[in-house]
């Protein structure tokens, strides 16, 4: 019998599903990439074909342009690969579109998670636990220290800031792909029907989420409007625009940033933000150790960022499990 797992191999760029000749999340161009979301670390321009959820690949297309071949995945359905390999997207929770994918072959069950998050999210559809043999996880936030809090109290800090600045306006950085719309649909949810005022690079992606039935409600393009129009509201831009010549059109702008590393002490101040908002897509701490528990494999690789940490628990919980150094994980996404 050959060594487990053994049809599968970690390259630097990227996870070889060697029977299949298919490739998942390559960092480089590839005949056959599976991707498990839309983000640029893991979806590059330039593959053949192309599997993912027909969510990945409209976002893919409106950044890459359509490929030669594409092949989407409905959430749930197996489809066969070549050399006897049968593959299944389910979602991951992490933006719209984003799956953790599971592979069969040989009697094993593999799961590689992309990226993903426990929390509730409007925006997408809730991370699927899967039962496998080898569980593939991402471990950006993989320290204690990281405890990301409820998003109701960051929202609420977003709406109380405006609310007491009524001649200002926040002015929010957050990732163009899935932190914007989540940021949107939670101020919606918080009873927040004002017109939410957007940078270009984020209308396009709002429009693309309502094209796939998100509703965001009534937003607008910042370039639109005067200094006037925008005091007391709130705007969304993506992180560099925060600083740049950019913001000059924006009243007395509150500047506030939306991400898993505002939980860290000095990161704020690093950027000047004067609002930070700790809002992530990934799993804290406690949803990756959950999680390792939950799907219980008999090994764990782990991937994607602070993987010590992890290792270690993994090792006094007495689970196997190792780290995979992969190339050109950086955060589009935190
Ligand atoms: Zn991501
Ligand atoms: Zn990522």
């Amino acid at each position: 019998m050959s060594e487990p797992f053994s049809w599968i191999r970690p390259e630097p760029w990227g996870i070889h599903v060697i029977p299949a000749q298919a490739w998942i999340d390559p960092a480089r161009a590839v005949d056959h990439a599976l991707i498990t979301h839309g983000h640029a670390d893991h979806a590059r321009g330039g593959h053949i074909k192309i599997t993912a959820t027909p969510e990945t690949l409209s976002i893919m297309k409106l950044r890459y342009g359509t490929p030669k071949e594409a092949k989407p995945a409905e959430y749930g359905e197996t489809l066969p690969l070549k050399g006897g390999v049968n593959a299944t997207f389910l979602p991951a929770g992490h933006v719209l579109g984003s799956a953790q994918i599971l592979l069969e072959h040989a009697g094993e069950r593999i799961v590689i998670t992309g990226d993903y998050k426990r929390r509730n999210d409007p925006t997408c559809q809730p991370f699927k636990v899967t039962t496998c043999d080898l569980f593939i996880t991402e471990a950006t936030f993989g320290l204690p220290v990281f405890m990301h809090p409820p998003i109701e109290q960051e929202i609420g800090k977003l709406l109380s800031a405006i609310e007491s600045n009524p001649d200002r306006c926040a002015q929010v950085g957050a990732y163009a792909l899935g932190k914007a719309q989540r940021i949107i649909a939670e101020l919606r949810r918080a009873g927040h029907q004002n017109p939410i005022y957007v940078h270009g690079a984020i209308e396009k992606m709002c429009r693309l989420y309502e094209e796939h039935g998100i509703k965001l409600g009534n937003l607008q393009l910042v370039t639109d409007r005067t200094k006037n129009d925008l005091r007391g509201s709130i705007v969304i831009c993506p992180p560099s625009a925060l600083n740049d010549r950019w913001s000059r059109r924006l009243p007395e702008p509150i500047t506030a940033m939306a991400s898993g590393w505002m939980g860290i002490r000095g990161r704020a101040r690093q950027r000047n933000v004067e609002l930070p908002l700790t809002i992530s897509d990934h799993a804290d701490w406690e949803e990756l150790t959950d999680t390792i528990c939950d799907v219980d494999a008999s090994e764990n690789w782990i991937t994607h960022g602070r993987e010590e940490a992890l290792l270690r628990w993994c090792e006094i919980h007495q689970r196997r499990a190792q780290a995979l150094a992969l190339i050109g994980r950086e955060d589009e996404d935190d």
